[in-house]
């Protein structure tokens, strides 16, 4: 099976109807690591794509803040008025099939999490440090996260916990040779490692390859329909620098 694995879509549909071009026919399968909605302009045609599609769903600490799940005054200023927004915007049914989202999944050699097994909704795999203490909060090979929108990978290289990072290579068929890793396959609508171009990746279950992908998509029709809902600017902005 061929899984198309995405992140963080944000509501942003450009970034996600170009991702489902760029990946036509090369999968079976979608897994997505939640934060489907906040930030960008499009929730609820964000939610009804996605659920056009086969797939598998986790939620993430936006998704939960749309449902009022979250006290968002740890969020900054700028992303509380996006999650006002969204939350008034999703439609009864959205909101709905958010609410059911469950926080992680395992399939086969393969665990999901928003954020890192540990803390599902919350916790930030930003480096290798991070990523060493994850390793004990999941019994796969392999574990799947986004919530920093930033493509890598975390391989466990000792018992001792030693862990490194690497940077994606794209486009490349990366065998996982049965060690132990974390991936991240960065986010579709609100890229942050200073590359704009909306991420995923695909992942050959059985053979255990992950190929990283990035592919650039019109990040000036997001824009311009979160400058018409008059959204913060910065988070208009954000998108054409990629982070
Ligand atoms: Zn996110």
């Amino acid at each position: 099976m061929r899984v198309l694995v995405i992140s963080d879509i944000h509501a942003n549909l450009a970034a996600f109807e170009t991702v489902l071009a760029d990946a036509k026919g090369q999968w079976d399968f979608v897994w997505c690591l939640g934060d489907v909605v906040g930030y960008g302009p499009d929730p609820n045609e964000c939610c009804d794509l996605l659920k056009t599609l086969p797939h598998l769903c986790i939620a993430g600490n936006h998704d939960w803040a749309a449902l009022g799940r979250l006290d968002i005054r740890t969020f900054n200023v700028d992303a509380r008025r996006a999650v006002d927004w969204t939350q008034k915007t999703l439609t009864d049914e959205n909101t709905a099939y958010l609410s059911a989202l469950p926080t992680t999944f395992v399939l086969g050699n393969y665990t999901l999490a928003h954020g890192s097994p540990r803390e599902p909704i919350w916790e930030y795999i930003l480096d290798p440090l991070i990523a060493a203490l994850n390793f004990p909060h999941f019994e796969t090979d392999y574990c799947f996260v986004g919530h920093t929108h930033s493509p890598v990978t975390y391989r466990l290289i000792n018992d001792e916990g030693k862990t490194e990072a690497e940077a994606p290579k794209y486009r490349v068929h990366q065998p996982l040779n049965g060690q132990r890793l974390i991936i991240n396959p960065g986010s579709i609508g609100q890229p942050r490692d200073s590359n704009p171009d909306a991420a995923y990746g695909i992942l050959y279950v059985e053979e255990a390859i992950f190929e990283y992908r990035r592919i650039p998509y019109p990040i000036q029709m997001t824009q311009e329909k979160m400058r018409n809902h008059d959204m913060p600017d910065r988070l208009v902005k954000r998108l054409e620098h990629g982070w």
